[in-house]
C-alpha cells in the first residue's frame, strides 16, 4: 500500500493540524514541508505530555517487603515453597518459614527472624528443608493443600498467579537485601534441593507443577522461570 502526499496532509488534518494547501499534482512544496515537520513536532510535544516518562531503574529499597522483616544477617540462599494448605498462613505455617505469600498475593510475615537461620542455626529457626536450614530463607507459597502430583490435580487451593508474581517480587527484595544473586543454587524451589544442592529430601514437588501455567512442567522448568522473572525484578 503506497502514502500519497495528499493521504498525509489528510490524515494530518484528521488529527486537528492546519496544513497549507497542498498542489493539485500532489508536490509537497517547501512550504509543505515544514508545515509538516512542524506538525510532527507537535505531535510528539502532545505524547509526551500524555504520557508519563518510564520510571527510572530503581535498584534499592524493596518493593513488597518490609525492612523490618529482613534484619541484618548472612544469608545464603532463598528456598522457596508451597504450604500444601489453604490460600490463607496458619499458625504452623508462620512457625516454618520466614514470608508466607496467601493466595491473593498479600505477604505475611512467619514467626522466626530470618537472623535465627544464619549459619549456623540458632533455636527457634524456621524449618523448611531437611538438613539445609542454615543460611536458607523459607519463602512459601499458601496454596496446593489436597494437590495430587501426578495424574495432576491442583486441589481446592491451586497457586495463583498473583501469589506468583507477589513471591517473585519478595525473593527479589530478599537476594538485594542480603546480595544473594540469583543462581539455581542460591535462588531455588524446595523440589530442586536434592538435585542442585545434593541434599536428599522426602520426596518434596513444591514446586513441579504451576497451577496457573499448566504447560510449565517438572523442577528445574519452574525454576528457571521464577529465577528469570526474580532476575527482570532485580534489572
Ligand atoms: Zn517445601
Amino acid at each position: 500500500m503506497s502514502t500519497t502526499v495528499q493521504d498525509l496532509q489528510r490524515r494530518l488534518i484528521a488529527l486537528g493540524f492546519s496544513l497549507p494547501k497542498f498542489g493539485a499534482d500532489g508536490d509537497p512544496g517547501s512550504e509543505t514541508i515544514s508545515a509538516m515537520s512542524m506538525a510532527l513536532d507537535e505531535l510528539v510535544t502532545r505524547r509526551r505530555g500524555a504520557e508519563p516518562l518510564p520510571a527510572p531503574a530503581k535498584p534499592g529499597p524493596a518493593t513488597l517487603l518490609p525492612a523490618d522483616w529482613m534484619p541484618d544477617a548472612k544469608m545464603q540462599r532463598v528456598i522457596v515453597h508451597w504450604t500444601a494448605g489453604t490460600h490463607s498462613a496458619s499458625e504452623t505455617d508462620r512457625g516454618h518459614y520466614h514470608v508466607l505469600i496467601e493466595g491473593s498475593g498479600k505477604p505475611i510475615r512467619g514467626k522466626p527472624s530470618i537472623k535465627l537461620n544464619e549459619a549456623p542455626a540458632k533455636t527457634g529457626y524456621a524449618a523448611h528443608t531437611l538438613n539445609c536450614n542454615s543460611g536458607s530463607i523459607g519463602v512459601s507459597m499458601c496454596c496446593m493443600g489436597g494437590a495430587i502430583e501426578s495424574p495432576f490435580s491442583a486441589g481446592k487451593y491451586p497457586m495463583t498467579r498473583e501469589q506468583w508474581e507477589a513471591m517473585t517480587s519478595a525473593v527479589a527484595d530478599l537476594c538485594r537485601r542480603y546480595s544473594i544473586p540469583v543462581t539455581d543454587k542460591t535462588v531455588l524451589s524446595h523440589a530442586e534441593v536434592q538435585n542442585n544442592l545434593g541434599i536428599q529430601q522426602r520426596g518434596k514437588w513444591d514446586f513441579t507443577r504451576l497451577a496457573f501455567a499448566p504447560s510449565v512442567v517438572g523442577a528445574k522448568a519452574c525454576g528457571d522461570m521464577m529465577r528469570a522473572e526474580v532476575r527482570a525484578k532485580l534489572s
